[in-house]
C-alpha cells in the first residue's frame, strides 16, 4: 500500500506533468476581497516606510545629549502633530512638543514620552528621564525602502499583507482565480440536511465538510447532491462533474458490493493512480485525472472523508492556486499520553494540543473511529502515529496536523 507521502508526490507529479502553468488565470480582486487568496503579482514598496522620521511617541522631540543629566529643563518651541509638522529646528536646550505619527522636526534626534515629563508652563518642560538616540521615532524608510519587494507572488494574502496593499497603494490585486470544484455524496442511506432519517438512514455531512474545505483551501465548490448506489445514478452524477478543474465524490469507493464509484470513473475513462493509501482512517482514496479533470473519490466515513481531503485534495488546490506552500502543516509536540501504532498504516487521530511550559503539549482524544465526528469536535488537531510496531511512549516528540 502507498504511504501518504508516495501518494501526495503522486498527485502533485501529475500535477505538475499534466497542468498548464496558465490554468487558474490571474484575476484582479478589489483589495478589500482579497483577504485569503493566493497572490500572482510581486509587490512593490511606492515610497519609503515610514515615508518620513516619524515619532512614535506622544511626547517631546529633543535632542538626546541634552538629557544627559536628568532631570533637565527644556523651552518648548513649537508642536508636531500627525498630518501637520512643524517648521522650527530644535536647537541645544529646546525641544518640541510632538505626537505619535507625527514627522519629527529637523535637530531633533528622540523623542521623549510625555510620561516621563512634568509641564511647568507654557513654554517649557522639565524632563525626568534620559533617552539614547533614536529612542520613540522610527527614521524613514527604517521598515521598507521605495522599490523594495514587500510581497512575493504565491503568497495566501493575511492580515498584515492586506494592511501592506493598502499602504502600498494597491485598491485592487492580481490573485489566483478559483478552481471549480464539483462535489457529490454517494449512499442509498443518506437524506439531505432538513430532512428526518427514516430507519437505516443518515444526513449527509460530507457534502458541507467537503463544501466548506474547498472554500477554505480557496476553491469554488459546487454541490451536485447525492448519488444513489446504482450505475445509472452515478453515471449521471459523475457526468455531471466531469468536467470541473476538480472532481469530488465520495463514499462508494470501499469493498463493499454496492461500492461502484471506481466502476463508473473507469466507464468515463478516468486513469487512476492510487486507490490506496496506507493511512488510518482514509484506506480507500482514489486519485485519477480524466482530460482537464482531477478526480478524487474519498472514503465515506465522514472523518475519513475531511482526513483525505486534507492530505490530498488541498495540496492540489494550492498547486493550482500556485501557492508557495502547498503541502499540509506539520508540528510537533511531547506526547502526553502512550499512543499505540499500526503495523500497517499511518494513524492520524483527533488530539489535543496545547501550549504549556514553553512547548506543545499532545494527547489523543476520546474518539471512537472514522464515523465519529462528535470525537473529532473535541480536538484540535490530528496526530500522526507512525506505521510500525510498539507504542509511542510519554516524553517522546510526535508530529502532528493542527485542525483549527
Ligand atoms: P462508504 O464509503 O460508502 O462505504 O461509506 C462509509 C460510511 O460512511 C457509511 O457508514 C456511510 O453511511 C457513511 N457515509 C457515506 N457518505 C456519507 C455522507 N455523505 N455523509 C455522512 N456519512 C456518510
Ligand atoms: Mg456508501
Amino acid at each position: 500500500m502507498l504511504t501518504i507521502e508516495r501518494g501526495l508526490e503522486i498527485v502533485m507529479s501529475v500535477a505538475e506533468s499534466k497542468d498548464r502553468p496558465d490554468r487558474m488565470a490571474a484575476e484582479s480582486v478589489p483589495l478589500s476581497e482579497s483577504i485569503s487568496r493566493i497572490l500572482r503579482e510581486d509587490v512593490f514598496a511606492d515610497a519609503d516606510s515610514p515615508p518620513f522620521d516619524k515619532a512614535i511617541r506622544d511626547g517631546f522631540a529633543v535632542r538626546f545629549e541634552d538629557l544627559a543629566e536628568v532631570p533637565a529643563v527644556l523651552s518648548v518651541i513649537g508642536e508636531s502633530r500627525a498630518g501637520a509638522g512643524a517648521d522650527v529646528r530644535v536647537k541645544s536646550g529646546k525641544c518640541c512638543e510632538i505626537m505619535t505619527g507625527a514627522p519629527l522636526p529637523e535637530g531633533a534626534d528622540a523623542v521623549v514620552m510625555v510620561e516621563h515629563t512634568e509641564r511647568l508652563s507654557a513654554d517649557s518642560v522639565r524632563v525626568l528621564k534620559s533617552v539614547r538616540e533614536n529612542e520613540g521615532l522610527l527614521r524613514r524608510g527604517a521598515e521598507a525602502q521605495k522599490g523594495d519587494k514587500i510581497l512575493q507572488a504565491g503568497r495566501r494574502i493575511g492580515l498584515a499583507d492586506l494592511g501592506l496593499l493598502a499602504s502600498t497603494g494597491k485598491s485592487s490585486v492580481m490573485v489566483s482565480s478559483k478552481p471549480r470544484i464539483a462535489i457529490i455524496a454517494t449512499g442509498d442511506e443518506l437524506v439531505e440536511v432538513q430532512e428526518s432519517p427514516q430507519a437505516g438512514q443518515i444526513r449527509n455531512s460530507n457534502s458541507y465538510t467537503l463544501y466548506a474545505q474547498a472554500l477554505e483551501a480557496g476553491a469554488a465548490p459546487v454541490l451536485l447532491g447525492i448519488g444513489r448506489d446504482n450505475l445509472e445514478d452515478l453515471r449521471s452524477k459523475i457526468g455531471q462533474g466531469i468536467d470541473y478543474d476538480i472532481l469530488i465524490v465520495s463514499g462508494g469507493v470501499s469493498m463493499g458490493k454496492y461500492d461502484l464509484v471506481e466502476n463508473v470513473f473507469a466507464e468515463f475513462g478516468v486513469e487512476v493512480q492510487f486507490d490506496k493509501i496506507a493511512m488510518k482512517p482514509g484506506k480507500p482514496t482514489v486519485f485519477g485525472h480524466r482530460g482537464q479533470t482531477y478526480v478524487f473519490g474519498l472514503p465515506g466515513n465522514p472523518v475519513s472523508t475531511i482526513v483525505s481531503f486534507h492530505m490530498f485534495v488541498r495540496p492540489l488546490i494550492l498547486f493550482l492556486l500556485k501557492a508557495e506552500n502547498t503541502r499540509p502543516r506539520m508540528m510537533e509536540a511531547r506526547l502526553e499520553a502512550p499512543a499505540k501504532c499500526d503495523p500497517e498504516r499511518v494513524a492520524l487521530v483527533p488530539a489535543v494540543v496545547r501550549f504549556d511550559g514553553g512547548q506543545y503539549r499532545i494527547s489523543t482524544a476520546p474518539w471512537k473511529g472514522s464515523s465519529d465526528l462528535v470525537g473529532l469536535a473535541r480536538a484540535n488537531a490530528l496526530i500522526v502515529i507512525p506505521r510500525r510496531g510498539g507504542t509511542l511512549e510519554p516524553g517522546e516528540t510526535a508530529q502532528f496536523l493542527p485542525m483549527e
